[in-house]
Parts: C-alpha cells; sequence; structure tokens
C-alpha cells in the first residue's frame, strides 16, 4: 500500500485556512486532519478530541519531554504540538495527513524528515486578513492586534515554503489544494513548485503584502 504524505498548510490567523482545511477533508476521504494538542482554552463550539485535544501546560510539558511531539510551539501565549505517533499511524494507512500549524512548527516538520509538503495560504490583502479577524469575533481587540503582529513574521516564512496559494475565496482555494494534492500522488511535487512559486504567487499581491512576502 501507498504511504501517505503529510500536508502542512500554515497561514497567518484570518486567512481563513481552518475552514478551507475541513472542505478539503469532507472533499477528499484519503485526506485526514491532524488533531493537534494545545493549552488554548476552547473557543464556543470548539469539541475536544475533533478539534484539538485540550490539555493543561502540565500535561503538555510532560508530553514534550517524552518526546512525544513531532513538532511543537508558542503561538499567541499558548501550546501548541502534533502527535509523532498519531501522524505515523495515518501515513502508515495510506492517508494524506492535514497539519493545520504555525510557521515555527513548520519549520520543525520539514527538518523532521517525514517527507512533508509546506503549502502556505495567504490572504488577497492586509486588509482582508485584519477584516475577518475582526469580523469572526473570537477574539477580542488586544487578540486581533497581537495576531497580527504575529502575521508580519509568518509572512516573511512563506519563502521556505514548497508552494502558495492565495486564498480569495474558499471554492477556489480548495480546488487549487485537490490539484497540488493529485500532483504530489503522482510524484509531480517539483512541477508544483515551479507553478506555486513565490515569485510567481507575489506578482498579484498588493502593498504591503507583497513587502512582507519575502525570499
Ligand atoms: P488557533 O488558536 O487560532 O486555533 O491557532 C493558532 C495558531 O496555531 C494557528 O496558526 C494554527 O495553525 C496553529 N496551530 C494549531 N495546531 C498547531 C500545532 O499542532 N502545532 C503548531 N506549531 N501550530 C499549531
Amino acid at each position: 500500500m501507498r504511504r501517505g504524505v503529510p500536508l502542512v498548510i500554515s497561514a497567518p490567523s484570518g486567512t481563513g485556512k481552518t475552514t478551507v482545511c475541513r472542505e478539503l477533508v469532507r472533499r477528499d476521504p484519503r485526506i485526514v486532519f491532524s488533531i493537534s494538542h494545545t493549552t488554548r482554552p476552547p473557543r464556543a463550539g470548539e469539541v475536544d478530541g475533533r478539534d484539538y485535544h485540550f490539555l493543561s501546560r502540565d500535561a503538555f510539558a510532560e508530553m514534550v519531554a517524552a518526546g512525544a511531539f513531532l513538532e511543537h510551539a508558542e503561538y499567541s501565549g499558548n501550546l501548541y504540538g502534533t502527535s509523532r505517533d498519531a501522524l505515523l499511524r495515518e501515513l502508515d494507512a495510506g492517508h494524506d495527513v492535514l497539519l493545520e500549524i504555525e510557521t515555527e512548527g513548520a519549520g520543525q516538520v520539514r527538518r523532521s524528515g517525514v517527507g512533508a509538503y509546506l503549502l502556505f495560504l495567504l490572504p488577497p490583502s492586509l486588509e482582508a486578513l485584519a477584516a475577518r479577524l475582526r469580523g469572526r469575533g473570537t477574539d477580542g481587540d488586544a487578540e486581533v492586534a497581537r495576531r497580527l503582529q504575529i502575521a508580519e513574521v509568518e509572512f516573511r516564512a512563506a519563502g521556505d515554503f514548497d508552494a502558495l496559494v492565495v486564498n480569495h475565496n474558499v471554492e477556489d482555494t480548495v480546488t487549487a489544494v485537490l490539484e497540488i494534492v493529485a500532483a504530489l500522488r503522482d510524484g509531480r511535487a517539483d512541477a508544483v513548485r515551479a507553478e506555486r512559486s513565490l515569485e510567481r504567487v507575489r506578482a498579484s499581491l498588493s502593498s504591503p503584502l507583497d513587502d512582507w512576502v519575502q525570499r
């Protein structure tokens, strides 16, 4: 049986990556979502074991000490990590596994040697990003401001990713990512890298986003 491919999707908070990831899993039964561990308190509507495994900082630290995480990182004061065993089990079962994680963790996954393909999702503009963060109403003003600051740092990592996709709307983005997944399954990863490179995508971004997205 073919082994699965880990597919990392990173994007600044507010880009719409959770919606895109949900839709990918719904449309392609061979893709499974990697459920992360986090010390962040659940938001309204989030379910333990479905959206995240929610745990205390002590329990998280124990997992770090036991080497249970393939990658882990701090984001806006909370800890997030991907269980190594859970990921490898899914890959061995032939599933392609979607890891929706921030950029620091994405770098760790790259260096771990699991052979992941790294996708970076971009908002069409900074205005769109800020509007979405404010509009979803899950975070207060201070948290929105903090997430926008982190976004600037994350944009600068975009050049380290294999492929970039601008999220103009969910439908087009999901179609584009499913095409990328199909190409990966066909062994055409290099072709996707060339088509979706930073140079190609950058031209379609408005300022100052294009300045932040650097090689
Ligand atoms: P949120 O609090 O909005 O759910 O997630 C905050 C950030 O943490 C997002 O960028 C999300 O992709 C990232 N994240 C979620 N799970 C993980 C994980 O397991 N590892 C890392 N490094 N980041 C994660």
